[in-house]
């Protein structure tokens, strides 16, 4: 079933650089609602079960130790098309690659530390959105 809801992090390195406030402008500034926020940090059960498809990959060690190492802003975001219209948003997972403009260009270090977490399809945005968020923190 398709949705208008896509979840999304900030990443630890995004907190680090003080680059909360650009990006969530960026975001808002698209057409995004913001249904659900908040700053935690992940756990390394957390990370390892959120990433869980990426286990058997070489870079699984260190994408876990990076997603942990400090305090995330996740969020759900709200807007027609919401899934593909983020991931064009944010760019290509490579930021050398990633389209001018958009929040991996900007704000992103490299392939690992790219800034942003976008779902990939509407059933992972509501998979993911509960790994996060229940019901009461949800608007
Ligand atoms: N990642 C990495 N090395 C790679 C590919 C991915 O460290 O070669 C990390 C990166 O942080 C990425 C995350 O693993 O965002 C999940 O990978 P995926 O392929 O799902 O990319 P995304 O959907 O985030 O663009
Ligand atoms: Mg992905």
């Amino acid at each position: 079933m398709a949705t208008n809801r896509t979840f999304t992090m900030l990443k630890p390195d995004s907190v680090e650089k003080g680059n909360i406030g650009p990006i969530l402008e960026k975001i808002t500034a698209s057409g995004f609602r913001i249904v659900a926020m908040k700053l935690t940090q992940m756990t390394t059960a957390d990370a390892q079960a959120f990433y869980a498809i990426h286990k058997e990959r070489p870079f699984f060690g260190e994408l876990v130790e990076y997603m942990t190492r400090g305090p995330i802003v996740a969020a759900i975001l709200e807007k027609d098309n919401a899934v593909e219209d983020f991931r064009t948003l944010i760019g290509a997972t490579n930021p050398a690659e990633a389209a001018e403009g958009t929040i991996r260009k900007l704000y992103a270090a490299s392939i690992g530390e790219n800034a942003v977490h976008g779902s990939d399809s509407d059933e992972n945005a509501a998979i993911e959105g509960a790994f996060h968020f229940s019901g009461r923190e949800m608007f």
